[in-house]
């Protein structure tokens, strides 16, 4: 089969073109696993942190690619949750215990065993795939292929910050960067809290018109202050300045919560600009999401078809991976890019 694999750690300025095309064995199912046959995979800003070892895979090569959807092509002895030919999902979460004290109690993106599609265990990059059906989602009908892979990344782990904002119908939400993730964070939260206001920040002006064209009250730069007060906020960039700038306009007692594995290390500096009276003190809160549970997965497919969702695709075949990576890393953003197999 078909593959793009991560060969090796490098940064995007030395080597534009990471991925190797490279031709795989198609894997063969064990006790209680599926194949996939896979049709779209989502580009998620966690590739450019495994390829620039930020968050590097344990093993190389790897089929990277954790937004994953696909028809299930063969079943190993005991598989019996889908039939041939049924459509399902992976995202980041590949693996856990399952016993661990994080696992028993719902947290089992927190368990120590975690181990993630794309990075752990070969991907969605790749013609095939193979999973434990225990870790594939249902897709619902409502969406196209192309349309669903976002979901299960960009959409569940923006799902699952939004759930830990902690939000109350009419409060305002901020939401900081406006790429594959929060501009589905929007439509989910103009649903689920319907008198909320919502305001963006984003660099660029075609980002900040996308935002205000699906429904927010105001959209501006990072440097800006939002118009009202934020009882949350979401930040999805990989820096820290819209951080440090966002915390300005939280109200007391809210939350910031940082969706992102990694950030970047080119504005760290930005952090000693923090003024503990005027960022921090209110009791101001900063959290962070780690990873994805399948409840998050399964709750927000199911969300996702019933608001329905209209999630904001670029396809680019398989084989132009590099470049979709490359127009993220310059962060070359309308909605989300998928790969179609
Ligand atoms: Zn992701
Ligand atoms: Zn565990």
């Amino acid at each position: 089969m078909k593959a793009m694999v991560i060969h090796k750690i490098s940064k995007f300025a030395d080597d534009s073109a990471p991925l190797r095309q490279v031709e795989l064995p198609v894997p063969e199912p064990g006790p209680g696993e599926i194949v996939i046959k896979v049709a779209a995979c989502a580009v998620c800003h966690t590739e450019l942190d495994e390829i620039e070892g930020r968050t590097p895979p344990p093993r190389l090569p790897v089929v990277p690619g954790h937004q994953v959807v696909g028809r299930v092509e063969k079943m190993g002895p005991s598989a019996k949750r889908f039939q041939a030919g049924d459509r399902v999902g992976v995202g980041w979460i590949f693996s856990s215990c399952g016993t661990c004290e994080f696992c028993v109690s719902g947290n089992e993106n927190l368990c120590p065993e975690f181990r993630a599609t794309g990075r752990d265990a070969n991907g969605g990059y790749a013609e095939y795939m193979l999973v434990h059906e225990d870790y594939a989602a249902p897709v619902p009908s409502a969406f196209s292929d192309v349309e669903a892979a976002p979901l299960l990344c960009a959409g569940a782990v923006g799902y699952r910050a939004l759930r830990l904002a902690n939000l109350q119908d009419g409060q305002n939400l901020g939401l900081s960067g406006f790429g594959g993730s929060n501009h589905l964070v929007l439509q989910t939260a103009r649903f689920l809290y319907p008198r909320s206001r919502i305001f963006v920040f984003a660099r660029s002006p075609g980002e900040q018109e996308f935002a205000l064209s699906l429904g927010a009250a105001w959209a501006g730069d990072f440097t800006r202050r939002s118009p009202r007060r934020l009882h949350a906020i979401i930040d999805t960039t990989p820096v820290w300045q819209p951080v440090v700038e966002g915390l300005r306009s939280l109200a007391p007692g809210g939350r910031l919560v940082i969706n992102a594995i990694r950030k970047e290390e080119v504005d760290k500096d930005s952090l000693l600009k923090i003024d503990y009276a005027e960022h921090l003190w209110m009791e101001k809160e900063i959290k962070s999401v780690a990873n994805v549970t399948r409840r998050d997965i399964a709750e927000f497919l199911d969300l996702a078809a019933r608001i329905p969702i209209r999630p904001e695709v670029q396809v680019y075949p398989l084989e132009q991976a590099n470049q979709a990576l490359a127009e993220l890393k310059d962060r070359k953003i309308r909605g989300a890019k998928v790969l179609r197999i």
